[in-house]
């Protein structure tokens, strides 16, 4: 395999896979999704690598970057922040690579949205409350399908975290309580999880504007919304002890 698409994790240099690490410690180009990527993971690079951030970079400018690469026997890593395959413009790459008929790889990493549970210390998936997490965006300069739009799947009172869209987090709040969360729901704005800067603010629908404020939160942020942030919920069945299952039998 030449190419090696990677999630780097949300931002923690340790929260890279093994495997990912591996290949950045491998690779002779690496090349970075410099806005979001923490710098610190290049110190992984094997010396002599060649490095570039994507971030300045046109789709053909890293394609050809892969390209020459690979005709010299290169190994080359392509670092996407989080998971790529969510928000990470990876479809294109691969396409263009299938194209070239260049083979490649993609290493899964620890996305934020699962970064940020960690740090708010909340289980997504609770019992009677919500057993559903959407992820989406609020619309921005980047569209977003008509049925998808955040009143609609607000509808669902599912467990919801929106990446890309913090800056616009009074027209979220609002769109959010139009399809149909109550007010009074809970919701997190989760900035750099689990970088050392990480920073926590919680409210509701209805406070959270006024609480952000003067805050310095910027565009490297989660919002969660959802029940499953403060509320009664019912015990798991999992570790029920009248619930038997493949592992256990019921008492
Ligand atoms: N592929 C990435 C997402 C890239 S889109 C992933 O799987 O996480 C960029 C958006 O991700 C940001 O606008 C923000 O909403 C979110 N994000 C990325 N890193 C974050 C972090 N450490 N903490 C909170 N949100 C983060």
């Amino acid at each position: 395999m030449q190419v090696y698409f990677i999630g780097a994790g949300p931002g923690d240099p340790e929260l890279i896979t093994v495997k990912g690490q591996k290949l950045l410690q491998q690779a002779d180009v690496i090349i970075y999704a410099g806005s979001l990527v923490n710098p610190a993971l290049l110190g992984y690079a094997k010396q002599g690598a060649a490095i570039y951030n994507s971030a300045g970079m046109t789709l053909d400018e890293v394609i050809a970057v892969m390209k020459e690469a690979v005709a010299n026997q290169k190994k080359v890593a392509r670092v996407h922040t989080g998971d790529p395959s969510i928000y990470g413009a990876i479809q294109e790459q691969m396409d263009e690579l299938d194209k070239l008929d260049i083979r490649y790889e993609v290493v899964p990493g620890v996305s934020s949205f699962l970064a940020t549970a960690a740090a708010l210390k909340c289980e997504y998936t609770l019992p009677d409350v919500s057993q559903t997490v959407i992820i989406t965006r609020q619309e921005g300069r980047t569209p977003v399908p008509e049925k998808e739009k955040l009143a609609s799947l607000a509808s669902h009172n599912a467990t919801m975290c929106i990446f890309l869209s913090v800056h616009m987090l009074d027209s979220v709040t609002a769109e959010l309580i139009r399809g149909g969360y109550p007010a009074d729901t809970p919701i997190a704005v989760v900035q750099k999880a689990s970088w050392p800067e990480q920073k926590i603010i919680r409210g509701t629908l209805s406070t959270i504007g006024e609480t952000i404020k003067n805050q310095g939160i910027d565009r490297t942020a989660m919002i969660v919304v959802g029940k499953c942030l403060d509320t009664d919920y019912s015990l798991s069945r999992l570790y029920a002890p009248e619930f038997g299952h493949m592992y256990r039998d019921a008492k």
